[in-house]
């Protein structure tokens, strides 16, 4: 079992990190992505502490106040660090008003370009912004060197395109929430040899747990759902997903 995007750097995930750092021995590896400047230090340091922790580094597009200079070169110099397996998680995010497209762009851009000097995958975070993304992505493409959109919230439409453009999609707990049967399609839909999944911690718990503090452990939740849909067993999803995340995230020893 992996964890593709656990915030275990998350301040909520403090009083647990005891209890999740226990659970890591029912994991082959899990992925702490960063979002600020902030949890980019934590997850270093957490690399360096738990063995089966792997990191990724970047600004989210909801914490740009964090985007400058000295952050960038902060990342782009931590980019070398074995552990750090991706630049994540960055993009788009048209959730909250207002927003600044432009800048939202530009620092995109930014990392998208940080990502190819580095030789890594990107993680992407796009939020009711799948339309700008995929023009952006497109228009950059020769700076595209592989990525995945975590937490896929959108249609089949869009996953189509996606897959047409080489990204990997990854799946959490919002799958299994009643209402969500348009993502259950869209399981259905991706290539199984395409799809990741994920927790995204400490936010979006899967049923039964909905409401509660998501930990790691629930992406069991995630698999279990994956597996019914594909109708595969827990065993060779477990398989085919190991396989899937360590060809995507080529620095992944595990
Ligand atoms: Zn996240």
């Amino acid at each position: 079992m992996i964890d593709t995007h656990a915030h275990i750097n998350h301040d909520l995930l403090k009083p647990y990190l005891n209890e999740i750092v226990d659970d890591l021995k029912n994991f082959e590896c899990l992925i702490c992505p960063s979002y600020d400047k902030k949890t980019c230090e934590t997850t270093l340091e957490f690399v360096k502490t738990y063995d089966k922790v792997f990191g990724a580094l970047s600004i989210h597009p909801l914490e740009l106040k964090d985007w400058n200079e000295e952050t960038k070169n902060f990342i782009e110099k931590n980019l070398n660090n074995k552990k750090i397996v991706a630049v994540g998680e960055y993009g788009f995010d048209y959730h909250y008003q207002p927003f600044d497209k432009t800048k939202q762009e530009e620092v995109f851009l930014i990392q998208l370009e940080m990502a190819k000097k580095a030789n890594l995958p990107s993680i992407f975070h796009i939020r009711d912004a799948f339309d700008d993304f995929f023009v952006s992505l497109k228009n950059n493409f020769s700076n595209f060197t592989g990525g995945v959109l975590h937490c896929f919230d959108g249609t089949i439409q869009d996953a189509k395109i996606a897959l047409d453009m080489g990204l990997m999609i990854s799946f959490t707990g919002i799958t299994t929430f009643k209402k969500r049967e348009d993502l259950r399609d869209v399981i259905k839909y991706v290539p199984l040899d395409r799809i990741m999944l994920e927790t995204d911690s400490p936010y979006l718990a899967p049923e039964p747990f909905r409401g509660k503090v998501c930990l790691p452990k629930y992406v069991k939740q995630v698999y279990e759902l994956v597996g019914n849909l594909k109708n595969v067993t827990q065993e060779n999803l477990d398989e085919q997903i190991t396989k899937n995340t360590k060809n995507f995230f080529k620095k992944l020893v595990i």
